[in-house]
């Protein structure tokens, strides 16, 4: 896998290949599972990569979905650590993975499996992309979508919103991006201080993990550590990679009008994204699971919220919701137990979906 960083496991694909975006980045898509299933395609977070849904130490996503008779497509977007656009590209916001990254993938997976059904799973920043991208008409006909931790209506915490505000105050000095191993930062690099304070919250020894664990200095856990596998706590720093300043602002536009918001509005190349994602939640063609972990720090009840909101506002879209007890933010995914606990509630949805849609095209 050429122009991937090496990491300690590499994921047995069945296939790999580069895309190139209409604005002309290059992203990544693996697909593993049984050939001629229907298709789910998985969408990582900020930060991390689509590594996320595949660690092998323990039984992951694409596993079980690959049990269940799915085929899972894993895309690593241009925020994916794993590309080398993440660190040295241009700087980019939620918008341009909504605009550009979501439709070309979809794309790319429809050349391959023609007319079979296609799922979406999103996590986090993910989700909030597949929110912009859904509402603004650019990914129609999907046959269902499965949203972690947040979607159309974020919300974060007080002191999550206060932090969140000094990161983009970091954007008018020469940081571009947050480090996420902190062996990198150097005991004495002049960032020392900076990295000090981001990691000074949690217990553990491992000053990576607990800076991650808190969000880069977010003030809230981005995951419950007691749910994660000793091989995956211990390489952390391999999982994760650097963090671009650049979205920050666009994440607190989001938080302080509880919505999914266009960033770039009077940019023309923009427009066909909504100013308002929820304003346009009517454009929602497909059944959505609204996911979250019970103890979710770093979105609170967002997709809560987000049921609730949609339920009164769009009884046209279907929409249910599934809160999972003592699970955090992104061990949801990552968590040694999320096998038993959370992707079980993933296929079934997927299974009603599939049932009820090929019940409907017999009928038809
Ligand atoms: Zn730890």
């Amino acid at each position: 896998m050429t122009g991937l960083r090496s990491t300690g496991a590499e994921l047995a694909a069945a296939e790999s290949f580069s895309f190139t975006t209409a604005d002309g980045v290059q992203l990544r898509l693996h697909r593993v599972g049984p050939d001629d299933a229907p298709a789910v395609l998985l969408v990582h977070g900020h930060g991390i990569s689509s590594e996320m849904f595949a660690l092998p130490e323990i039984r992951n996503v694409t596993d079980v979905l690959a049990e269940a008779g799915y085929q899972s497509w894993l895309l690593d977007w241009r925020g994916s650590s794993r590309l080398p656009h993440n660190e040295s590209g241009r700087p980019y916001t939620v918008d341009d993975v909504a605009l550009y990254d979501l439709p070309a993938a979809v794309d790319r997976i429809r050349e391959r499996i023609g007319e079979r059904p296609l799922f979406v799973v999103a996590h986090c920043i993910g989700a909030l992309a597949l929110a912009l991208s859904m509402t603004g008409g650019l990914l129609p006909g999907l046959a269902g979508v499965v949203a972690q931790g947040v979607f159309l209506t974020p919300k974060v915490t007080t002191s999550a919103r206060m932090r969140v505000l000094l990161g983009s105050e970091l954007i008018g000095s020469r940081m571009t991006h947050l480090d996420s191993d902190f062996r990198k930062v150097g005991l004495w690099s002049k960032r020392t201080l900076l990295y000090a304070a981001l990691s000074r919250k949690g217990d553990c020894p491992d000053p990576t993990c607990r800076m991650v664990q808190h969000g880069w200095g977010m003030g809230a856990k981005l995951f419950e550590h007691d749910q994660l596998h000793a091989r995956t706590h211990d390489r952390l720093s391999e999982l994760f990679g650097a963090i671009p300043l650049s979205v920050l602002p666009h994440l607190r536009q989001m938080e302080l009008a509880h919505a999914v918001v266009r960033w770039n509005v009077d940019d023309e190349r923009y427009h066909a994204l909504p100013e308002n994602a929820l304003d346009q939640a009517d454009r929602i063609d497909c059944p959505v699971l609204l996911l979250t972990g019970s103890r979710n720090e770093a979105w609170l009840d967002s997709n809560k919220l987000c049921y609730d909101v949609l339920s009164a506002r769009n009884p046209g879209v279907e929409v249910r919701y599934t809160e999972i007890p003592s699970y955090g933010h992104l061990d949801t995914f990552i968590g040694r137990g999320a096998a038993l606990d959370v992707f079980g509630h993933i296929v079934d949805f997927l299974d009603e979906v599939s049932a009820r849609d090929s019940t409907s095209a017999r009928n038809a």
